[in-house]
């Protein structure tokens, strides 16, 4: 497989650290097998501020937060998407720094509105009520700075890519990252939507992607492309192993992930039925419908 990961990654909670002119991380202490480390929290600016994902409710990443801001003013909160491991340290964080909230602003529908984790969390796109609507193309302004939203959809449905302009750093969200693939799930992460967005990242040019997991990510369009070889890669198998004879979600899974951590199975089903989803768009498969994990799904 082409893709290179990599959990390289230096950082101590609680403590800034300055990745590049302008530019500088925090990492809440949320660790899991879907955060890494943690949620990474960025401070762009260096005289009026923007703070970008302010990551789970935990009182401790706030104060953090707030001590690397000390006292100067902040005029932007923003969100990459809507997932309670960068958002729900919104309103804490909001309060605390008495700044307005800029988010893509996407409301749930109430009955798929949410989903649960492998270890039973749920991680569904939270109902946020932005100050300042951002979409593709819409920018903010600091003194120094400027940012600019790259609509990413895929691993969310709201999910933003935020271009630091003129630095040739992107803040990349869950959209790519370097420590790992990112996860597309249904209901709200669909793979079509995913892969355009990817696609959308070649021959930008950018130089450095920042991303809300995990270290920098330096050389990302190669990553991209690396990330678009995985996914066309896993369809394939899927697809073969369904030409071969029907099968269910789950026989797939154990076929193309043999030795998975049982705490991970529901993970890998998600991310096989986001792919059976994109083949029956594409008419390569049929299932009978509604497509479940143990729901027979036949070549076309
Ligand atoms: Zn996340």
């Amino acid at each position: 497989m082409s893709i290179e990961l990599s959990q390289r990654m230096n950082f101590v909670y609680g403590e800034p650290r300055e990745l590049a002119p302008g530019v500088v991380r925090l990492v809440a202490n949320n660790p899991s097998p879907m955060t890494f480390k943690g949620t990474n929290t960025y401070i762009v600016g260096t005289r009026t501020l923007a703070v970008i994902d302010p990551g789970p409710d935990d009182e401790a990443h706030c104060s953090a937060i707030v001590r690397a801001v000390g006292g100067r003013q902040v005029s932007h909160v923003v969100l990459t998407h809507a997932h309670g491991d960068h958002s729900d340290g919104v309103p804490r964080l909001v309060e605390a720094l008495q700044a307005p909230l800029a988010a893509y602003g996407y409301e749930p529908a109430t009955s798929a509105a949410s989903r649960l984790a492998p270890d039973g969390r749920e991680v569904g796109v939270k109902s946020v009520r932005p100050d300042i609507v951002l979409r593709d193309r819409d920018s903010i302004v600091g003194d120094g700075w400027s940012l600019e939203a790259l609509f990413t959809p895929g691993h969310s449905p709201d999910h933003l890519s935020l271009v630091l302009v003129g630095s040739g750093i992107l803040f990349s969200g869950d959209h790519v990252m370097a420590w790992n693939t990112s996860v597309v799930a249904p209901p709200e992460g669909r793979m079509s939507h995913y892969l355009e967005s990817l696609e959308r990242l070649r021959g930008r040019g950018d130089r450095l992607y920042l991303p809300g997991h995990g270290g920098k990510l330096a050389d990302p369009e190669r990553m991209v492309r690396g990330y678009l070889i995985h996914r066309r890669m896993r369809e394939d198998a899927i697809l073969s192993a369904i030409r071969e004879k029907p099968r269910t979600i789950n026989e797939i899974v154990g076929l193309i992930y043999p030795s998975i951590a049982p705490k991970l199975i529901r993970a890998a089903s998600l991310s096989v039925q986001a792919h059976v989803e994109h083949l029956i768009e594409r008419r390569l498969i049929h299932a009978d419908d509604p497509t479940s994990f143990d729901r027979s799904l036949y070549p076309v």
